[in-house]
């Protein structure tokens, strides 16, 4: 019974701190649209190994995400990552802060990055309210 009880009460926090964490994407993107950097979706900073680009994440992020999609078969050596479909994000409801804060346009390049310090202490502000682990590291190793 105790064991039903406190497995209850972790899918219970587990479903709050994913409300918190959906409204802090959504609050990202009402500020993010004020600035309203420019984008043409080309896909290209999703393939990590081309362009040189290490996306970190934080885990509660990735739990997230791997909590409403299924991972697809990916060979990490490719550094490529396996949401990018036809060079679209096929899961962008459910991408992390790094993913929603990267933008090539040198013009915007302070200010979204401004807005990814603000999301990230937000994010790791959850840790500490849920008393879990600060863990942030390259994203594709987390999906192994
Ligand atoms: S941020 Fe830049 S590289 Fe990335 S998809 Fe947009 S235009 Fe392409
Ligand atoms: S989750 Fe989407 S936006 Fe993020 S790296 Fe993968 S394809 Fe790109």
């Amino acid at each position: 019974m105790e064991n039903h009880n406190s497995e209850k009460k972790q899918t219970v926090s587990r479903e709050q701190l994913f409300s918190e964490l959906k409204e802090l994407y959504r609050l990202f993107e009402q500020d993010l649209s004020l600035i309203n950097p420019c984008c043409n979706k080309c896909g290209s900073c999703c393939n990590f190994g081309k362009y040189d680009h290490v996306l970190y994440a934080s885990s509660i992020e990735v739990d997230y995400l791997t909590h409403h999609v299924k991972v697809p078969d990916f060979d990490i050596s490719e550094d490529v990552c396996p949401f990018l479909k036809n060079n679209k994000c096929d899961v962008r409801d459910y991408r992390m802060l790094s993913c929603r804060t990267f933008y090539c346009d040198e013009k915007h390049k302070e200010e979204t990055q401004l807005l990814h310090e603000k999301y990230h202490r937000l994010i790791k502000a959850l840790y500490n309210k849920y008393h879990l682990d600060w863990k942030y590291s390259p994203f594709l190793s987390q999906l192994k």
